[in-house]
């Protein structure tokens, strides 16, 4: 179980360091009926990520007047991507861990993109995991930032959008304490038994756009945080070279 990694004693269950990512990859393409499509992977976790653009804007927004357009995102662990299967619907019951990470994914994309110049549509970006092992909220975050950029590039190069929406890219990473230890991109084994778990959503300039910490039955110091953060910083970068090498590839 202990392996020692450039000199670092690690007890990570596959062999990484403290600060090493999974081993990320972007597959562009995988849902053609979708304006732009991606299959992230941060390891074994594997989330499917598809954008299509309505031409119309929510009710509220007609109703309240405002500009431009909307983004929103939806997601879903496919009954085969945990352990035990998942079941497909719980008989019209709100999930609510589903409501809470679709909307993080909403709101960590609007951050970054300009919704004026989208004009009034709405952009729905779904996430389907496609295998869940820890991190499928980080996974959908970075890849949906991805599949954005593609399908904004297809949409301006269709004439349809004068230009890009989308101001920077942004990823996220999970961090947490586990055994005392502070570490970058927690697996399903390292995530259930952390005593501290956080999502970080970082933008391409650095800047922050969600923290959720949490202590579980533990606490954590200031120090402990500014660690894990800056593990997260660290992943965010690795992980935005990889998204970088996709929208241009
Ligand atoms: N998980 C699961 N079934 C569920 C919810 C979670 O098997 O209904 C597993 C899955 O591997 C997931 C991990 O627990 O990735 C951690 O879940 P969490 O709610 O912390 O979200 P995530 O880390 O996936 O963003």
């Amino acid at each position: 179980m202990y392996a020692s990694v450039r000199g670092m004693t690690t007890k990570r269950s596959d062999g990484r360091s403290a600060a090493e990512m999974r081993t990320i990859v972007f597959r562009p393409g995988v849902a053609e009926q979708a304006l732009a499509s991606v299959l992230v992977s941060f390891g074994r976790t594997q989330v499917i990520c598809a954008v299509s653009v309505e031409d119309d804007v929510p009710g509220w927004m007609k109703v309240q007047g405002v500009s431009g357009g909307w983004l929103t995102a939806e997601y879903s662990m496919l009954p085969y991507s945990t352990i035990t299967r998942k079941k497909r619907s719980n008989g019209g019951k709100v999930d609510g861990r589903a409501v809470e990470i679709q909307r993080l994914i909403g709101r960590s994309l609007r951050a970054v993109v300009d919704l004026e110049a989208l004009g009034a549509r709405t952009v729905w970006i779904d996430c389907d995991v496609l295998q869940a092992d820890g991190g499928t909220r980080t996974a959908s975050i970075s890849g949906a930032a991805v599949a954005l950029q593609l399908a904004f590039h297809r949409l301006v190069q269709q004439g349809t959008l004068a230009r890009n929406p989308m101001r920077q890219l942004v990823s996220a990473v999970s961090v947490g304490k586990v055994d005392g230890e502070p570490l970058l991109d927690l697996c399903y084994q390292e995530d259930s038994a952390a005593e501290v778990d956080m999502n970080v959503v970082i933008t391409e300039k650095g800047e922050y756009v969600e923290l959720q910490g949490s202590g579980e039955e533990a606490t954590f110091t200031s120090e402990e945080l500014a660690q894990m953060l800056a593990l997260a910083h660290s992943g965010a970068r690795q992980i935005l070279a990889v998204q970088r090498a996709a929208v241009n590839g």
